[in-house]
């Protein structure tokens, strides 16, 4: 029996589709952060569910009736001047997409900063971001570069890894819970020992990697969650063979450099 007969099988529906989109990868889309939306293909498509991936860049406007998984990546102080401002016109339909729709975002590092209140930067005027996590970040005078490995409760392999290079260091406000607990490397602020932030189906994180195809049972917990909103019903994933991704994985736990 072939895939898309399975699934239909299992959920009644023929034909499953998730719609993704990409924000402004004309601004912020460094250190490889693109890898995270070809994992999200990739492993859709394996598992003959249809894709169809969108892009908003600087002038457009978010369509936010029309996507399940919005994704946006990271970027230097500059280029965040102008996603700043680019999300605050949009910032409307992002939260109608987070807050009423219960759409799945993955934003990481420069992209995550911009989902909190603001980024105040070494120099210059304060970033505003949308305020869809309760966060904030202030610019620190140390870079965190380096890998993380942290503790993830929700996921059945209990750990995440990825690559971290910001200066930000983001403070979750009271109430806001962390995305995972580092136990190597900075995270959110090289204190209190959080990294990332979520908010429903909201995901902000440091790690760039990139993160998804490094932990594919996160990618896949995403994709899930992006089924179910949109099906209303638990669907579950063909097991994928994961020996490369978990090779990955297991390399970069614990490891420093
Ligand atoms: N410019 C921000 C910082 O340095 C984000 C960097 C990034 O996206 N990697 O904290």
């Amino acid at each position: 029996m072939n895939i898309r007969a399975i699934n239909s099988k299992s959920t009644g529906i023929s034909e499953l589709k998730i719609s993704i989109c990409h924000l402004y990868p004309d601004l912020l889309n460094i250190y490889g952060d693109m890898g995270n939306i070809l994992a999200l293909k990739n492993r859709l498509k394996w598992r003959d569910i249809e894709v169809e991936i969108s892009e908003v860049k600087t002038g457009d406007r978010v369509n936010y009736k029309k996507h399940d998984i919005y994704f946006i990546g990271g970027g230097q102080d500059q280029q965040q001047i102008m996603a700043s401002l680019e999300l605050q016109r949009n910032k409307e339909a992002i939260h109608k997409a987070a807050v009423d729709n219960d759409a799945v975002f993955l934003a990481i590092c420069g992209g995550y900063q911009l989902l909190g209140h603001y980024y105040q930067p070494l120099e210059g005027d304060k970033l505003i971001g949308v305020g869809l996590l309760d966060a904030y970040t202030v610019a620190g005078d140390t870079r965190f570069i380096g890998n993380v490995t942290a503790k993830a409760k929700f996921l059945k392999r209990k750990t995440i890894v990825g690559f971290e290079n910001h200066s930000g260091l983001t403070y979750l406000n009271k109430g806001t819970k962390p995305f995972v607990k580092v136990s190597v490397g900075h995270g959110n602020n090289g204190k209190d020992k959080t990294e990332g932030a979520r908010y429903k189906n909201v995901f902000g994180t440091y790690l760039h990697g990139p993160v998804l195809p490094k932990n594919p049972e996160f990618c896949d917990y995403l994709i899930s969650l992006a089924l179910k909103k949109k099906y209303n019903c638990d669907i579950p994933l063909l097991k994928l063979n994961d020996d490369i991704e978990t090779f990955a994985h297991k390399d970069r736990i614990n490891a420093k450099y």
